[in-house]
């Protein structure tokens, strides 16, 4: 095991560090008050390249590895969870899809648009059909050279900003997982329209809205996999995603900490820095292991990616003790800055409004102690 990180891992990492600090830190508090998406932040991204860092190589991207994206959108987090997701849900969860399924021709498409400043969106949740994945009414109905979609999604994370989607689709609901098919979708079809956007609690610079399909023309060379393989790809796609929302945790919880840290070393009560109270010191202390742990569990799971050996176990752990994890320290970088910390004035609550989606989405953390007890019933640990 070797705990140092390559050098094009440190790249991207100081990279997207650099960013969070120089041009996340100072704005994001505004636009998450004002429920802005800000796009000229989102196209700096692109042309840094950290929107596009899940592109490989050989479609024209930069080929960053899997742990060098995740260190890149843990540093994200750390600057602000509703980019760092923007970033997540394009080049990763919309597109993992492809990595999983698409042939040599829908890949060079796909990544193409991504490249050329197109945003891209993971479209599986349902108003009937969020943990329950496999219960979605989307239909995909063949024809003549296609399929036609309808249905209904919603929050849908860039649904309102993408250019391409991935869409998940049931041929007939009766044929339960094995009617499930996955689609590379244009914005620009004939029949979508893109609904309610949503006013949330975190997460603010993010977009998040239903993507409406009535009656939507999809060509066949659009289907990712063979018919009825969706679910498959669909299962994989989030195995492959978890450890990034792991990293997520990880770089939310780091942001509050650092914040706190400096504020308790200059907070001044009964004469002497709050930080210099033993109560304040455990806090931070506590705060701290837990943010290592959270590392080395997303790192753990990079690492048998990256080694070709089974990781959908290591995934769910450390997405569903990370998100927990954040919730738990974000809480607490809070209790650190007193009641300065329960106002707008400093940023420590948006990071603590910013992590509760950390245990909502891509499966909830009671979804992640399912599969992780299914796996470990089946003998997996
Ligand atoms: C801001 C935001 C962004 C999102 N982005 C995307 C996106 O880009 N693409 C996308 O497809 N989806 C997205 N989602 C959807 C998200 O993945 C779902 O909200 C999530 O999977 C939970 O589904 P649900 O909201 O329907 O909750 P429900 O499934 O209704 O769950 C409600 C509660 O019941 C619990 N529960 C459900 N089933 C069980 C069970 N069997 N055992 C124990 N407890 C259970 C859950 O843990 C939860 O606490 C996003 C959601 C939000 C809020």
């Amino acid at each position: 095991m070797d705990f140092n990180y390559t050098d094009e891992q440190l790249m991207i990492k100081d990279m997207a560090r650099k960013f969070a600090e120089n041009e996340l830190w100072p704005v994001v508090g505004e636009y998450d008050e004002k429920d802005i998406y800000p796009e000229h932040l989102v196209a700096k991204m692109q042309e840094t390249g950290l929107m596009t860092v899940g592109v490989p190589e050989e479609f024209g991207g930069p080929g960053i590895d899997y742990l060098g994206q995740a260190l890149a959108v843990e540093e994200l987090a750390r600057g602000d969870l509703g980019l760092a997701t923007v970033v997540v849900a394009s080049c990763l969860l919309a597109s993992e899809p492809v990595v999983v399924a698409a042939n040599q021709e829908q890949a060079e498409r796909w990544w193409k648009g991504l490249l050329d400043g197109k945003v891209a969106a993971f479209c599986l949740t349902e108003p009937g059909a969020g943990s329950d994945v496999g219960g979605m009414s989307t239909n995909c109905k063949k024809v003549d050279g296609g399929y036609i979609l309808n249905g209904t999604k919603c929050f849908i994370t860039n649904g309102g900003v993408a250019g391409q989607y991935t869409v998940f689709a049931t041929l007939d609901k009766k044929m339960g997982y094995k009617g499930i098919c996955a689609f590379m979708v244009d914005r620009n079809s004939e029949g979508i329209s893109t609904g309610k956007k949503e006013n949330k609690m975190g997460i603010r610079t993010s977009n998040t809205t239903e993507v409406v399909f009535d009656n939507v023309f999809v060509p066949e060379e659009n289907r990712l996999g063979a018919e009825g393989t969706g679910w498959m790809t669909c299962m994989k796609t989030l195995d492959l995603s978890r450890p990034m929302i792991a990293a997520l945790a990880v770089g939310t919880a780091q942001g509050a900490f650092d914040h706190a840290v400096e504020y308790a070393k200059m907070r001044v009560q009964f004469g002497k820095p709050i930080a210099s109270f033993q109560a304040i010191q455990f806090l931070l202390a506590d705060a701290l292991m837990d943010i290592e742990a959270g590392r080395l569990l997303y790192h753990k799971a990079c690492w048998l990616k990256m080694a070709g050996k089974p990781f959908s176990q290591a995934a769910s752990i450390a997405k569903g003790w990370c998100g927990d994890m954040a919730m738990r320290v974000t809480t607490d970088m809070v209790q650190v800055y007193g009641g300065y910390g329960y106002t707008k004035e400093y940023p420590v609550e948006k990071y603590m409004r910013d992590a509760k989606i950390l245990q909502i989405y891509e499966g909830t953390s009671q979804v992640q102690r399912i599969v992780v007890a299914n796996n470990l019933l089946k003998g997996l640990r």
